[in-house]
């Protein structure tokens, strides 16, 4: 078995355009890393997400900016796959909300594609997230996070974003969208993906 790479710097890019995901991805890593430059904040271009699985274009993400950069960086994708729709709306998952970003359009369209399905293994979904760690020399380290459960309409709740209202994670009654933000950070897909990246590349000793 080889062994995965340990981050030692102090150093790592953040390879997101997206302000809000910045002090988030600090948050949860400040014991192992001093300084979080984001991609935006250096000037690196936005690369296409074009592959079809989550970790496909989390590692995208990732190499572009550590080779831009000449830094370890890291990037997410995350979504909601729903078994009875083959894994939709997956990697489209934000996509599905329309240029807008219309997310009770995008549940809508969750709700009216499983409909039309026939199979009633529908209602199964879960939030994945993965995570791509890459260094400049081009090798990765990537992990990818589950949050289990299942599907409910109307929509309920509105202290989450995006599909958190139709979600039902399992051992609860209740949607993400109902749910206290700090318990759904503790169970959700990211948590468990930076667990697991942690358990990888960050653990010390
Ligand atoms: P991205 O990872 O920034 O590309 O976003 C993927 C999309 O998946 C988001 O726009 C959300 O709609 C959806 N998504 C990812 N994680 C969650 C979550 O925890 N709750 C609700 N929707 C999510």
């Amino acid at each position: 078995m080889t062994h995965p790479r340990l981050f030692t710097g102090d150093t790592l890019v953040i390879a997101t355009h997206n302000k809000g995901k910045v002090p988030e991805i600090a948050a949860l890593l400040k014991d192992h890393v001093a300084n979080f430059p984001s991609a935006g904040e250096l000037g690196l271009g936005e690369p296409e997400e074009t592959e079809t699985t989550y970790i496909g274009n989390a590692v995208l993400k990732a190499r572009a900016a550590a080779i831009a950069s000449g830094l370890p960086a890291l990037a997410d994708d995350s979504g909601l796959s729903v078994d009875g729709l083959n894994g939709d709306p997956g990697v489209y998952s934000a996509r599905w909300a329309g240029p807008t970003k219309d997310f009770t359009l995008a549940m809508d369209k969750v709700r009216v594609a499983l409909d039309a399905s026939t199979d009633r293994k529908g209602d199964r979904a879960a939030f994945i997230c993965a995570l791509a760690l890459a260094w400049p020399d081009g090798h990765v380290e990537a992990v990818e996070g589950r949050f289990e459960g299942r599907l409910t309409f109307p929509a309920r709740g509105a202290r989450g974003f995006g599909y958190d209202p139709i979600f039902i994670p399992d051992g609860y009654d209740i949607t993400c969208g109902e749910m206290d933000p700090d318990l759904k950070h503790a169970i959700s897909h990211r948590a468990d993906a930076f667990a697991k990246l942690k358990a990888r590349c960050f653990h010390t000793g």
